[in-house]
């Protein structure tokens, strides 16, 4: 095996690296995941993400953890409603909703980021992962490179995979690429004990998502474990907007009359959504990476998930790209097909980015018709559509 008796090195313990230390693993290769969170305690932001059968939850049957996804995810949190600024329902599948049945390539279970991840650093060796690790810089040593962390630490690796995210501080070593801003701001909150502060919407969610468009502006929202709720309110905006719009991201009074000018169209039953947030609300710059880009391959660095690829989130492909790359990655570094590392890593690499081009492209397109004037005839077309 070509990484036999080899140091792999994975900065970044989200779900593509976690993913990737679990699978090589498996493969008896010598991993260690450096993360700059303090400790497995530390929480988890985002959105509930949902793996899909080619992709996610390939990764995780050919890790052995299908059965234990199927312990942690949340049954019935993919059903979907579809309404008009006044919260008027226009498409529902919570009555046709499909089975809860894996073999079938449309189900698409949903799992909070937390027990994702949990389930992850579960399935690892003890020590695999060396917290308050935040990379700063490397640079090459012997044959392979001398990682520097941000607490004055250092750890020796033959081999280098970047898995630290969309603001990846690893990939300049590999190419001077960089994101564009996809024309769409999100601010992403999150509301506690969602049946008491929002009876109405949590009521309407039933356990499921909610997307409301109006207006060439949306609000997308879905129930999380915890009787939380999470929600963001997206709109297109000049990639300053963010910064300088004057907004203080943890006074919900003034963000609530933001809103209030902002979706004037739109019913007051949304008001609750910020009357209630916790904050701070937390802007959100969606960036993609050039769906064109290339780079040399090297011979022991190469990089996964957001680090290659970021992508806007309207096809729900960043997780699932993340995770298939941890896939493709671990086959082709194990394979015997391959004479040397470079060759190997440049397979991966070469699949990876066609494929994310094709998941970016299509993410772009869906932002763009979610931020439309169109956006609710053309949404409930597409779902429509999915039904048949
Ligand atoms: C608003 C929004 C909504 C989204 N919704 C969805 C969705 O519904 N479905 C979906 O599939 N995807 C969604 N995504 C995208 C998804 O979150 C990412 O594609 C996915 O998390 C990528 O996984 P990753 O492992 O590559 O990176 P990440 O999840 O970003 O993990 C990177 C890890 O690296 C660590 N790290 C960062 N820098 C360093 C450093 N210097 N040193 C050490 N460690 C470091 C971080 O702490 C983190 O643990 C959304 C993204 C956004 C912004």
């Amino acid at each position: 095996m070509l990484i036999e008796n080899k140091q792999i090195a994975i900065v970044g313990g989200g779900p593509g690296g976690l993913t990737l230390a679990r699978l090589l693993q498996l493969k008896g290769a010598n991993i260690k995941v450096y993360e700059r969170d303090f400790d497995k305690h530390a929480r988890v932001q985002g959105s509930p993400l949902d793996l899909h059968h080619e992709s996610g939850l390939a990764a995780l049957r050919k890790a052995n953890l299908l059965e234990e996804f199927k312990k942690h995810y949340r049954p019935g949190a993919d059903k979907m409603l579809i309404v008009n600024e006044h919260a008027e329902i226009l498409f529902s599948d919570h009555e046709t909703h499909p089975e809860e049945n894996f073999g079938c390539e449309h189900f698409r279970p949903e799992i909070d980021r937390g027990p994702l991840r949990n389930m992850l650093l579960e399935s690892l060796q003890p020590e695999t992962v060396v917290w308050d690790s935040q990379f700063v810089s490397m640079e090459k040593q012997n044959e392979g490179w001398l990682l520097h962390f941000k607490n004055g630490s250092t750890a020796y690796a033959d081999i280098v995979i970047a898995a630290d995210g969309a603001n990846s501080k690893i990939r300049p070593y590999l190419t001077d690429i960089k994101a564009f801003y996809s024309g769409i701001t999100m601010l992403e909150a999150n509301i506690y004990d969602a049946e008491k502060a929002t009876p109405e919407i949590h009521a309407l969610l039933n356990g499921g998502k909610i997307m409301a468009f109006g207006n060439s502006k949306c609000l997308l929202m879905g129930s999380k474990g915890n009787n939380e709720l999470g929600f963001y309110v997206s709109i297109k905006a000049e990639e300053s907007w963010a910064a300088n719009n004057g907004l203080n991201y943890v006074d919900k009074e003034q963000l609530l009359t933001w809103f209030k000018q902002e979706y004037a169209e739109w019913s007051t039953v949304w008001h609750k959504l910020l009357e209630n947030t916790a904050t701070p609300v937390i802007p959100r710059l969606i960036y993609c990476m050039p769906l064109d880009q290339t780079w040399e391959t090297q011979a022991n660095l190469t990089l996964l998930g957001d680090a290659a690829h970021v992508m806007p989130p309207f096809a729900g492909e960043g997780v699932n790209m993340a995770m298939l790359d941890a896939l493709e990655l671990s086959e082709c570094l194990t394979s015997d097909k391959f004479k040397e590392l470079k060759e190997a890593i440049s397979d991966y690499e070469t699949t990876m980015r066609k494929r994310a081009a094709m998941a970016a492209s299509e993410s772009l397109e869906n932002g763009q018709v979610m931020h439309s004037k169109d956006a609710l005839n053309s949404m409930l077309g597409v779902f429509n559509e999915h039904l048949k």
